[in-house]
């Protein structure tokens, strides 16, 4: 859907992007597995960040990406390179035309069962290490002599495990398998990490107004002292205040996802965003879990499940304090228009 119509997809922006997740998130809630695969994910299937692969790359790989039979993941996080990217330490050295990688990767969402990776490495350490780029992104099949996933990371609320940590020896890639310019990754990372905050953010509005709404039904029917719970100020002003939030982060959605169609780069709009998102969705989630007493900590109301997901994304495609400290630089940049 949101795929450029170049690559062959729909050609809809980052506008419709952010409403569709929205709505599924809303109207699904956290159980309904099947709907994490109606729309394209930004690192999982086709997006935008494709459009910077070569024509030979995409020749290759856009078609099983776009008939949904090949998936794929992203390889920038490593054990020592989290929140701060220029701390990789995986190197791309020159190999005749190409180059030779090795290194590790973690925290890889799909890893486990992605077709393709796009893998972050150091082509030019002396301007990596003066933070002046340096770092070189490329797509490379996972069945490449020299990929191996390491291990599945059991994690938090991730039953199943889709984060792996992967081992690179001596991988050898082409120059047709670099995606954008040679020393430029770390532009193709933000772009990707940026759609990753638009995703994140529509789904910690849509499973807080999930939640909300799911609490709302549950105050009506749920009596104690002789009166439905909904009768109580207690139980209603907190489901109020998280529905004024919920409404703020959506409108934000909204907005930044036209400022991105616009072709506004948004990065203090979008982080204030994704930062105000996930810190609201998830406090709705817990005030939905209080609304149902005991019975919000079942398995079957599935408020656990969003509770967990969204406790994750307050790490996930840039930390809170991360995002807080891209704000806070753009607003002493001068950037202060709101
Ligand atoms: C579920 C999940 C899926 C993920 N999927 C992927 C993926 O597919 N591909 C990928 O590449 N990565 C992925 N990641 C990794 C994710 O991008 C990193 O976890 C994130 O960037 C933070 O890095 P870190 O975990 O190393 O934390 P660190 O960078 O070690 O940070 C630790 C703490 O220090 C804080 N901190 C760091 N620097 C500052 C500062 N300057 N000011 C204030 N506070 C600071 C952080 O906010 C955090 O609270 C995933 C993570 C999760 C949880």
């Amino acid at each position: 859907m949101c795929v450029p119509r170049e690559l062959g997809g729909a050609g809809l922006g980052q506008l419709a992007y952010y409403v569709a997740w929205e709505a599924l998130f809303r109207h699904c809630g956290p159980n309904n597995w099947l709907m994490l695969y109606a729309l394209a994910h930004w690192a999982f299937g086709p997006s935008r960040l494709l459009e910077q692969i070569t024509a030979e790359a995409r020749n290759r790989f856009m078609p099983g990406l776009m008939d949904d039979t090949r998936s794929m993941c992203f390889g920038l996080s490593e054990p020592n390179a989290g929140s701060d990217a220029s701390m990789l330490r995986t190197r791309a050295v020159r190999d005749g035309d190409g180059w030779r990688i090795s290194g590790r990767k973690i925290w890889t969402t799909n890893a486990p069962v992605a077709d393709y990776c796009i893998l972050f490495a150091i082509t030019d350490a002396g301007k990596a290490a003066a933070r002046q780029g340096g770092i070189s992104a490329f797509i490379v099949p996972t069945t490449s002599p020299g990929f191996r996933v390491q291990r599945i990371i059991r994690l938090f609320g991730h039953i199943g495990g889709d984060e792996a940590e992967i081992e690179i020896d001596n991988l050898h890639v082409e120059p047709w398998q670099l995606v954008g310019k040679e020393g430029e990754g770390f532009q193709a990372a933000l772009y990707g990490v940026s759609l990753g905050r638009v995703y994140n953010s529509a789904r910690a509005v849509g499973y807080g107004r999930w939640a909300i709404e799911l609490a709302l039904e549950y105050s009506k029917v749920r009596e104690a002292f002789g009166h439905a719970i909904a009768e109580y100020q207690g139980v209603t002003f907190p489901l109020a205040q998280a529905a004024t939030e919920l409404h703020a982060a959506h409108l934000m959605g909204l907005n930044a996802s036209m400022l991105l169609d616009q072709g506004k780069p948004a990065i203090k709009e979008l982080s204030m965003t994704k930062r105000y998102s996930v810190e609201v969705g998830y406090r709705a989630v817990d005030r939905a879990m209080q609304t149902h007493g005991a019975m919000g900590f079942t398995n079957e109301v599935g408020l656990t499940a969003a509770w967990h997901a969204l406790r994750v994304v307050n790490v996930a495609d840039g930390t809170n304090e991360i995002l807080d400290r891209t704000v806070s630089q753009r607003l002493l940049k001068g950037d202060i228009d709101l």
